[in-house]
């Protein structure tokens, strides 16, 4: 009968919420432990300068290997999140980086960019941890950025502690634009320096580009122009995007078609290689 299935319905859903519960509850006690045991890490994706064609910066994102397995974060963070974890994962993958990318930018003039949650920012403590990291490792406040995302800009008290951090020079991005709820109408009242154009606008290119995929980015291009945002696009995977993207002037450039996320020894062998491509 109808009351019987919907009886079973409900059986399902609360043995699926209890697996998902589960599942969650050991994702967060592995993370205990990796904050300990350096089972986190981080890799670092070049940004590239579109006119120059070399690696100007470095973003930093977290892995956590278990058993021999590689977990993406789109699965941890957000149980992080969840848990309270992500500040104290937060803080060691911001030192981590920071410490790395202390030499990167000595030898090449790299920056470093970090994503923050909403929670991390809602700390506190989070600016002086931040300014304490940056004393510690000896990375300036300048070759510092901060990634947000744009739920985070609708609450004044996020925005505040972001002008905080902007004093010192630290520089703030907006994440994944052009997914989110920010206005067109107040994005030159944030506190922001940086917009990373989301990923989704940049794989629509096909190659030959349609007109209206074009005119979306040069639309979003020229938006930032405007509002003295500098512009990064996400997500470039061909060669003809990455054309595309220095035809329409975009500054700077990410993705697997300029290099993968990957461990700080490979970085190192790509800037050394762009270090003597420049010599030669
Ligand atoms: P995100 O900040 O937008 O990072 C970009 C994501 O796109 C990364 O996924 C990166 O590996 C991937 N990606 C880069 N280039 C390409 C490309 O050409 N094609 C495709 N298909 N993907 C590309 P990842 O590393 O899995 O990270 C996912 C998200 O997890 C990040 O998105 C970020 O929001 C979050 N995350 C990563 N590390 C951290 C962290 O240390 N702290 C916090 N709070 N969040 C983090
Ligand atoms: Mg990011
Ligand atoms: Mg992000
Ligand atoms: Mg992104």
């Amino acid at each position: 009968s109808a009351a019987k299935e919907s009886g079973g319905g409900i059986a399902r859903f609360d043995d699926s919420l209890r697996a998902e519960q589960t599942e969650r509850a050991r994702i967060a006690a592995g993370l205990r432990q990796a904050i300990s045991d350096g089972s986190l890490f981080m890799h670092y994706q070049p940004v590239v300068d579109t006119a120059s064609g070399r690696i100007t910066g470095v973003e930093a994102l977290m892995r956590w290997r278990q058993d021999g397995e590689l977990i993406p974060p789109g699965e941890f963070i957000p149980v992080a999140e969840q848990t309270g974890l992500i500040g104290t994962i937060g803080a060691r993958a911001l030192r981590l980086a920071c410490a790395q990318a202390a030499v990167w930018h000595r030898d090449h003039g790299l920056y470093l960019t970090v994503n923050v949650s909403t929670h991390q920012l809602r700390d506190p403590g989070f600016a002086d941890s931040v300014l304490r990291i940056l004393a510690d490792t000896g990375l300036p406040a300048a070759a510092l950025v901060l990634e947000i995302t744009e739920s985070v800009l609708i609450d004044a008290s996020d925005t505040n502690v972001l002008g905080i951090l902007r004093a010192y020079g630290i520089r703030i991005a907006i994440d994944d634009f052009g997914t989110g709820y920010s206005s067109l109408a107040y994005l030159h009242t944030l506190p922001v320096d940086i917009l990373k154009i989301d990923q989704s606008f940049i794989r629509r290119h096909q190659d030959p580009p349609r007109p209206q995929d074009v005119s979306l980015t040069r639309a979003i291009l020229e938006l930032a122009r405007s509002q003295d945002l500098l512009a990064v696009a996400e997500g470039v995977e061909t060669a003809a995007q990455a054309n595309l993207l220095r035809e329409l002037d975009c500054p700077l450039v990410q993705g697997y078609h300029f290099g993968r996320p990957s461990a700080p020894e490979v970085i190192d062998v790509l800037l050394r290689e762009a270090a003597v491509r420049t010599a030669a």
